[in-house]
């Protein structure tokens, strides 16, 4: 929004120094440039929501579960666009001490983008969620969607704030995911194949707590 408005107003100043407006075209632009100053505020506004959240809320919970609610939470819509689901949950328990609710916005921000994706494409729309224990101390989640992919020249955009190729995208989702995930000692990367669809990867380290003593505590 802050380019749309610098764009405008340049746009705008133009205009006048060229005598070349009318107080229709102007009054418009001035629309455009208080709409774009609002929304600018609104994202402001929710990010400080964000931050504000003091101290971080942690609990242990299972990373299936958390997957099963989110995918419960956009059914609905899968069904309506035609997309089919591939659950592929760890059979054993993955625990992760973290913000629930925080890490279900990042998992449903990516089934989201990955949904949009998939609209994007006449027909084989799949979206497969897969979770594994990764290595000694971490857990994996990847999102993967058979949707256009990612053009090479906006991968490594990806996770800016702002950067959006959505007519009414506002570009935070996957900024905001970044900052949640390494907030809880994690990490996520992207990776597509353009054409092909596009897989998200999210690591947490695996809570580990010790099963005799009273009160257990958890090593993140
Ligand atoms: P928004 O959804 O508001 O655009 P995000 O930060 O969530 O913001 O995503 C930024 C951009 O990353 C999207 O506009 C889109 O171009 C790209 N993107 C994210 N996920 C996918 C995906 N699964 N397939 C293709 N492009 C994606």
């Amino acid at each position: 929004p802050l380019s749309a408005i610098v764009n405008f107003a340049r746009g705008a100043m133009r205009r006048v120094r060229s005598d070349n407006f009318d107080n229709q075209t102007m009054l418009e632009v001035l629309e455009q440039i208080s709409l774009q100053a609002e929304r600018a505020g609104e994202i402001i506004r929710r990010l400080r929501n964000l931050v504000a959240r003091q101290p971080p809320v942690r609990s242990s919970v299972e990373i299936n579960d958390m997957v099963r609610e989110v995918c419960s939470f956009v059914e609905y819509d899968m069904r309506k666009l035609g997309i089919e689901i591939h659950l592929d949950l760890s059979p054993e328990a993955l625990p992760v001490r973290v913000d629930l609710v925080q890490i279900e916005q990042v998992l449903l921000n990516l089934v989201r983008n990955a949904m949009d994706a998939l609209e994007r494409v006449p027909e084989q729309r799949v979206l497969s969620i897969h979770t594994s224990a990764w290595g000694e101390d971490s857990v994996r989640v990847t999102i993967s969607d058979t949707g256009p992919g990612i053009p090479e020249s906006d991968m490594r955009h990806l996770f800016e704030p702002f950067f959006s190729t959505k007519a009414s995208g506002m570009g935070m989702g996957l900024a905001i995911s970044k900052t949640i995930i390494e907030d809880h000692g994690g990490h996520i990367a992207a990776e597509s194949i353009p054409g092909g669809g596009s897989q998200f990867t999210l690591l947490l380290p695996t809570y580990m707590y010790e099963t005799n003593s009273e009160q257990a505590s958890g090593v993140c």
